[in-house]
């Protein structure tokens, strides 16, 4: 399973695979799913996740700057508010697109 194409249209993201498969994740959600440890938390080795206090999103927060593919594996999303230390893996991207399929 592979990225063919992924590119911003207007306020979601456009994903299209190799399997014919096409979604459309609202940037929103896309900016809420954020991968990177300061939004999803590391896991030590308690168990515990820890986690930075609550980002106060704006609007420029869910406004993609630009996108960066990165290793053939992931999308490195960079937003508007300056945020760009997420890593969205493609298996992460169809998981998040399986599940807001309309
Ligand atoms: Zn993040």
């Amino acid at each position: 399973m592979r990225l063919v194409d992924v590119q911003p249209v207007g306020a979601e993201l456009a994903l299209k695979w190799d399997d014919g498969a096409e979604h459309f994740v609202a940037l929103e959600a896309l900016r809420r799913a954020c991968p990177c440890a300061s939004c999803a938390g590391e896991t030590d080795v308690m168990g515990n996740v820890a986690k930075s206090p609550e980002t106060a999103f704006t609007e420029a927060s869910f406004q993609i700057k630009h996108l960066q593919p990165v290793g053939g594996y992931a999308v490195q999303i960079f937003w508007k508010d300056g945020h760009g230390t997420g890593l969205y893996a493609h298996e992460y991207l169809r998981a998040i697109g399986e599940r807001n399929a309309q």
